[in-house]
């Protein structure tokens, strides 16, 4: 979701400075960035990857002229770019490998197209490690020097960030928190990557709608029951406003299929804090649900995590919003600068 973010001027801003891009399926936004991950201009275009990869990274390309133009700056101000994309990945080859996000991008060398379209060298992200950067570097994890961010929207992505450090994987799978498993049963829950059981399975928005569903066709009473055509997570949250049962029992179930995730990441990780992104907050921290569905996953973690983390590890909404993809690939072209210039 755009933001009503404060631009900084180049004049109050800090050199160096950073483009970055945020590949989604159906937008593609760009930033320029300033050294202390402060946005100075921002913009979006359509991502019709239909058209394929190479189009795409040319239009990338003049996008970013623009993003920079409109930050008074011109191509030799900034010294990296930093690309985020959704699905399966090599990020070492900097490839897009075969992906239902962007299936006419499938197979090809984004990092290395986009580059060779800027003319500068590209550090290549999955796109939820890019949004967990950004809350890490400016956002709600800035204070911890560790952080997992789980983001939920239509499928639930995620990341870990150690000090500086994405955890990547040696098959670019690392941070995959959707994927956790949580349940070990036959009948589990179908993921949307076709196996059982997945976190996303229960915890996505497309998970959220479908367990609704499900109660409604059990036959429960709920308000509900007149907008079932249409509905989304925004409409569960409306009628939870109004205390309907149903609605307020579906995102407490989903708080609780959450924290168990969480608790698994805490165990392995243990980080500073876990931070949830998305567009699915049932109103986030400025409505009295979006912080009762906050809290009803805390007091879940605290039913099942080992004891230093219940106290210590901070459980918070994601402060950036739809800025956290392009100001974390941006960090991540920093990141790249820097150790380039050691
Ligand atoms: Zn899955």
């Amino acid at each position: 979701m755009p933001t009503d973010r404060k631009f900084v001027s180049v004049d109050d801003a800090e050199e160096p400075f950073f483009a970055g891009v945020d590949v989604g399926g159906t937008n593609i936004k760009i930033g320029v960035v300033d050294n202390l991950g402060r946005p100075m201009s921002w913009l979006s275009i359509s991502t019709d990857d239909q058209k394929g990869a190479q189009d795409g990274a040319e239009r990338i390309a003049k996008a970013i002229k623009r993003a920079l133009a409109d930050a008074r700056l011109t191509a030799k101000d900034v010294p990296y770019v930093g690309l985020g994309t959704p699905g399966t990945m090599d990020v070492p080859n900097g490839r897009i490998l075969q992906t239902h996000n962007l299936p006419g991008w499938s197979d090809s060398p984004i990092r290395d197209l986009v580059s060779e379209a800027v003319g500068k060298p590209v550090a290549f992200v999955n796109d939820a490690n890019a949004a967990a950067y950004g809350e890490f570097w400016v956002g709600s994890g800035r204070a911890f020097n560790s952080i997992a961010l789980l983001t939920l929207g239509t499928g639930v992505g995620g990341g870990v960030i150690i000090g500086d450090l994405l955890i990547e994987g040696e098959n670019s799978i690392g941070g995959e928190l959707g994927h956790m498993v949580i349940d070990y049963h036959e009948n589990a829950r179908m993921c949307g990557c076709g196996h059982r059981g997945h976190l996303e399975a229960y915890c996505s928005a497309t998970a959220v709608v479908k367990r609704t569903q499900e109660s409604l066709e059990a036959g429960r009473a709920s308000s509900l029951r007149k907008r079932r055509a249409k509905l989304t997570p925004l409409i569960v949250a409306e009628e939870a406003e109004t205390n309907d049962e149903l609605a307020l029992e579906i995102i407490d179930d989903t708080a609780r299929y959450l924290a168990v995730g969480i608790v698994s990441v805490m165990h392995v990780v243990d980080p500073g804090a876990v931070v949830l992104g998305g567009a699915m907050n049932f109103g986030g921290r400025q409505t009295e649900l979006g912080r009762r569905f906050l809290a009803r996953v805390q007091q879940e973690v605290a039913l099942r995590a080992l004891e230093p983390l219940v106290t210590r590890t901070a459980v918070d909404f994601a402060s950036l919003g739809g800025d956290a993809g392009y100001i974390g690939a941006a960090g991540i072209a920093r990141l790249a600068y820097l150790r380039k210039a050691k």
